[in-house]
């Protein structure tokens, strides 16, 4: 099966195949050096107005600066998995090219 992504986090060698698989491995005790995966929010903006919101967005929410979004995603190690919350297509083509 393909490798997407290899990396080191602290005493963890961690592997990522293209079918999602995640392989970790390390001796104990598990340190590691950064999170495996983070969730972003690109956007507190929504004009949907869902009353069940668990996001506490609106018509007054603000978009996430893109400048220091891509400043934290540049010290990120290839293979560290991103959610990005926010996804509504008009506001996230601000931030992503999609192809
Ligand atoms: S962010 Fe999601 S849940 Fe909240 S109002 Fe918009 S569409 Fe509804």
């Amino acid at each position: 099966m393909k490798k997407l992504a290899t990396y080191k986090n602290g005493n963890s060698q961690v592997t990522i195949y293209e079918d999602g698989t995640k392989v970790r491995r390390y001796s104990e005790p598990l340190l590691l050096e950064f999170p495996e995966s983070i969730d972003i929010k690109i956007t507190n903006y929504c004009d949907l107005g869902c009353k069940f919101c668990h996001e506490m967005s609106d018509i007054a929410g603000k978009h996430a600066d893109l400048n220091k979004l891509l400043t934290v995603l540049q010290g990120l190690s290839p293979g560290v998995e991103l959610a990005i919350g926010g996804w509504k297509f008009p506001i996230a083509s601000r931030y992503f090219r999609l192809s």
